[in-house]
């Protein structure tokens, strides 16, 4: 019989494990945010089932879960944060209230994070930028996992890129997809419940298409979404995440010498938009018609099935298994 923990008590839980394991009580309680925001929205390949990642990675000294980020106002149009080897999520926040006032101030600005590790869902990155008012996008890569379009070997992350819009009433329209044709963490749920991911996902260490989850983690590959052009944006994103940052690109992680490491020292870019600047004073009516009329002829909003997730666990709370509840107890008791 499944337990139930209300989000704050799901975010005790998080924090405390993160802080037994070597982050500090602040980036602790910064990175639980959004852990407990996936398990809450349903995006469960990027909640508690991660924790055993997170603290292999503080464990093994692969990710500083102390770093303190260090934030410059570069030039008008950009903030550049050197996470300082420790968590995005955290060098986001630090930077997030520069980044926002120039977006206001000028119409556009650009976050640059390098040195920065993200292990969450991209969405917990953009969707407090349009619930402010801003139109936002996000670009993160990691290590190597996805094969390009015709080559031969793994070279782009899995690289996720968020969207976010601002609605007149109610939540913001939020995108978020992996750049692979499934996330990693997708990959490593079917292995757990030994079901077998879609044809053309991914490669075994053979490098042979194969529909078997262990044989993707066992030094397989993925294949990117929607072929040659999923693989331009997975290029793209690459580029942006890794490049245009100072992050590490795929192909020059170095957590191999770090033992069960699971995350690359790699980059986030965003971007943040002032739709009234440039969409003018009916931007909110004129996204709205769009979204209605989509609605109406049967589509639904990316986005929505995280709500619907959301304000069932903000009136029952977080559902867990007995199994799960206990292994986090003892990741919590485990400090590293
Ligand atoms: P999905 O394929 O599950 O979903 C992608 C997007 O499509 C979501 O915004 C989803 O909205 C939307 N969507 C799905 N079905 C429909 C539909 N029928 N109609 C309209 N919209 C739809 O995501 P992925 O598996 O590609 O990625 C999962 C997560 O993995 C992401 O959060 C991503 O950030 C994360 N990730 C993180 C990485 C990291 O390094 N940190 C690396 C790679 C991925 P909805 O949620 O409402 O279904």
């Amino acid at each position: 019989m499944p337990s139930t923990l209300s989000l704050a008590e799901a975010h005790a839980l998080v924090a405390g494990i993160l802080a037994a394991n070597g982050c500090g009580e602040r980036q602790a309680r910064v990175v639980a945010e959004a852990v407990v925001a996936a398990e809450r929205d349903g995006a469960t390949s990027h909640g508690f089932f991660r924790l055993p990642g997170y603290v292999a990675d503080l464990a093994n000294g692969w990710v500083d879960g102390r770093a303190e980020p260090v934030v410059e106002d570069a030039v008008p149009g950009l903030v550049r944060v050197d996470a300082a080897n420790g968590y995005a999520q955290v060098a986001l926040a630090d930077g997030r209230d520069r980044f926002v006032a120039k977006a206001r101030t000028q119409g556009i600005a650009a976050l640059a994070i390098r040195n920065s590790h993200h292990f969450a869902a991209l969405w917990t990155d953009v969707e407090p930028l349009a619930e402010a008012g801003l139109v936002a996008f996000a670009f993160g890569n990691g290590r190597s996992r996805v094969v390009p379009f015709g080559g031969g070997r793994r070279l782009f992350g899995t690289n996720p890129m968020a969207f976010a819009c601002p609605r007149r009433n109610g939540p913001p329209m939020v995108w978020d997809q992996a750049s692979s044709m499934m996330a990693h963490g997708e990959v490593m749920l079917a292995a757990m419940h030994g079901k077998p991911i879609p044809e053309g996902a991914g490669f075994d260490a053979a490098g042979r298409p194969t529909t078997a989850a262990d044989a993707v983690l066992a030094g397989g590959a993925l294949g990117p979404f929607g072929g040659y052009k999923g693989s331009a944006i997975a290029l793209m994103v690459e580029l942006m995440g890794g490049a245009l940052t100072g992050g590490d690109l795929g192909f020059e992680d170095r957590s191999g010498a770090f033992l069960g490491a699971q995350s690359s020292s790699a980059g986030e870019y965003l971007l943040a938009i002032d739709p009234a600047r440039s969409g003018g004073g009916a931007f909110l009516d004129r996204t709205e018609a769009l979204f209605q009329r989509l609605i109406r002829d049967g589509a639904r909003l990316p986005g929505d099935r995280r709500y619907v997730n959301r304000a069932r666990a903000l009136a029952e709370g977080i559902r867990i298994e007995p199994e799960q509840l206990d292994a986090l107890k003892r990741l919590r008791a485990s400090s590293g």
